[in-house]
């Protein structure tokens, strides 16, 4: 990874993009996939997509999707005190979210508050998790005027402060790499290509969707209006090697040894066999889990658009989703854009992954 790409990551990082205020992010992802990529556009809601174009118009296209919202909590209530009370944005999670310090955006800009925690000696609950509206958000107003004059109201949303720690040589620590990290790898794909000088035979739409975390809405909305022929969507998958997860329940899943693949119902056998190929052929490390039903990601919409996408995952293996402290490894992210870069060089222009009752 190059320095420069590193440093519009930790940019694109620091920027606040809660499910549903997605578009400062946006106009920042595109801008930089933009030399990388024949068209930008976004639609309604921001789902936001450059295109490279291939030689001939009237090839297939390949989606690749990643989604570019982030979990974070928004502003239900502020009482006379000024202590404001907190709906989620996506599954954020109420068991570690106290004692922490989120950024609101207000009217006026970015205001940060903490969300209030009663030290251990004087809480009789002691250990229990709290109920989302037993939490509040300490602002340092002394009242709901004080408060107001800050330009927040009912309704703005935060996200955790923490930005980006790197561990180690590898280690990539931050919030909301659920799944930037992903929309970055979009543009790292589309610079290799560009750098390699290649133009695909497929058209290739690399979408950075949003609304994932409230149920993959964005891709709902794309896929039905790009129509692609085939798609693939890297989102984030659980890491299983931090101390006790039982393997035998959640499946050994590890950083540093490949982006996955998923194999269930929704993602298809003819794409999965093609990236399988690729891994092997390029000597490119990919691990493998299963999704018995729906696999939590965006290919869950994609899949059934229209007459049905064929559609895979590429998930990068990351621990403590969903939490200011996730972490991966920017080995995976190196070996996913890999594994994408020689998967389009791999597509021919009568390359097809549906199913057929009879060879062709
Ligand atoms: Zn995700």
């Amino acid at each position: 990874m190059t320095d420069d790409a590193l440093e519009f990551l930790s940019e694109i990082l620091e920027m606040p993009a809660p499910t549903g205020q997605e578009m400062d992010a946006q106009r920042l992802w595109a801008g930089y996939i933009a030399p990388f990529s024949d068209e930008q556009h976004c639609d309604a809601y921001g789902s936001t997509w450059a295109l490279l174009k291939a030689e001939d118009a009237s090839a297939p296209t390949l989606m690749l999707d990643a989604h570019a919202d982030e979990i974070g909590f928004s502003i239900r209530y502020i009482d006379e005190k000024g202590f404001a009370r907190i709906e989620r944005v996506g599954g954020s999670d109420v068991a570690i979210a106290r004692g922490r310090r989120i950024r609101f955006q207000g009217t006026e800009g970015e205001v940060i508050g903490i969300t209030g925690n009663t030290a251990i000696h004087i809480r009789d609950d002691g250990d229990k998790v709290p109920k989302l509206w037993e939490l509040y958000v300490d602002f340092g107003c002394s009242s709901r005027e004080e408060l107001e004059a800050t330009g927040l109201r009912v309704g703005d949303m935060g996200v955790y402060c923490d930005g980006v720690l790197m561990l180690q040589d590898n280690r990539i620590i931050c919030r909301a790499l659920d799944d930037r990290l992903c929309g970055f790898i979009l543009a790292q794909i589309a610079r290799e290509l560009k750098s390699q000088d290649i133009r695909p035979e497929w058209n290739i739409i690399f979408a950075n969707t949003v609304q994932e975390e409230i149920g993959c809405m964005g891709a709902e909305m794309l896929s039905y209006r790009l129509k692609p022929d085939a798609a693939i969507c890297l989102d984030v998958t659980h890491a299983t090697d931090s101390p006790g997860l039982d393997h035998g329940r959640y499946g050994d899943v590890r950083l540093a040894e490949g982006g996955c693949i998923c194999i269930g119902p929704t993602c298809h056998p003819n794409l999965n066999a093609r990236m399988e190929l690729v891994s092997s052929q390029h000597d490119i490390p990919m691990q493998r889990e299963v999704a018995g039903s729906r696999t939590g990601t965006n290919a869950d919409s994609i899949f059934r658009s229209r007459r049905g996408v064929p559609c895979a995952n590429l998930s990068l293996p990351l621990r403590y989703m969903h939490s200011p402290v996730e972490m991966a490894d920017k080995r995976d992210v190196e070996s996913c854009v890999d594994l994408m870069v020689e998967f389009i060089k791999s597509l021919k222009a009568d390359d097809d992954f549906a199913h057929r009752l009879y060879d062709k």
